[in-house]
């Protein structure tokens, strides 16, 4: 049975004093409430090996906000998949919009990255999803598909089963507008129908899905009771612990 997952990808933020109360926050949080997910934070690089000194007992998986697509060497400002794994990490976030538009990152690398992700025992969150000009020219389901096979359809049934996707719309992602439930339901069933072709269904239903885009405490609940729909990226509201369980919480019957 597929994951329900909670991930919050606190992006360029929070000082290491920050950081830290944060991360004891979160953990009392766990330790004092019954969750019905998996909770997953993405701190900045930096953060990560005191994430790990915190969460010895794994209560709380823990990502990188990217990774090389190299394995080691004379890459100046890079994280590689070994580094992640020495240090313990639960994966990493790989094709975030961000790292897109600012970074150049493609399809293509998203592959490598994941590849090498995957090598290491590390889950990767792979993040993809249509510009408003794809969503307002009707493209979407076509722009979905196309990332979705560059970056995932070269692993084996073996290899896909171990990657999360998050479906994030660019258009939602911290503009305080959400997709709506159906619509985030359409993309994830678009998805998984994609996967079970390629895969076959059983393959398809072991794949967690999130959604991403102004995931709120408001909103959380409805998207996630979606049938396709296994959870959410959360950036601005994974910046506080308060808006940050009340999400997790969207899992609670
Ligand atoms: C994200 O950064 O992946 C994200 C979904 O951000 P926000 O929740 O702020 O839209």
């Amino acid at each position: 049975m597929r994951k329900n997952i909670v991930a919050g990808n606190w992006k360029m933020n929070k000082n290491v004093f920050e950081a830290q109360q944060f991360m004891f926050q979160l953990l009392d949080y766990k330790r004092n409430n019954a969750t019905n997910c998996e909770v997953y934070i993405a701190p900045p690089a930096l953060y990560l090996m005191m994430a790990k000194d915190l969460y010895k007992a794994n209560e709380i998986g823990i990502f990188s906000q990217d990774m090389s697509e190299h394995g080691s060497g004379a890459y100046t400002g890079e994280i590689s998949a070994g580094m992640l794994e020495s240090i313990g990490a639960t994966g990493a976030l790989i094709g975030h919009s961000e790292r897109r538009q600012y970074h150049g990152e493609t399809d293509s690398h998203c592959n490598r990255k994941i590849k090498l992700a995957l090598d290491k025992g590390l889950t990767p969150i792979y993040c993809n999803g249509e510009t408003l000009e794809q969503r307002k020219s009707g493209k979407h389901l076509e722009v979905v598909k196309n990332q979705t096979e560059v970056a995932l359809f070269t692993l084996s049934a073996a290899e896909i089963k171990k990657v999360v996707i998050a479906y994030e719309p660019v258009w939602a992602i911290g503009t305080g507008e959400t997709a709506s439930p159906d619509q985030a339901q359409e993309i994830h069933a678009h998805i998984r129908n994609l996967i079970a072709d390629k895969y076959g269904k059983d393959v398809a239903d072991e794949i967690s899905i999130l959604y991403g885009g102004s995931v709120k405490p408001e909103n959380a609940k409805e998207i996630f009771s979606k049938p396709d729909i296994d959870g959410g990226l959360i950036g601005g509201a994974a910046l506080n612990i308060v808006d940050f369980s009340k999400i997790i919480e969207g899992f609670n019957v």
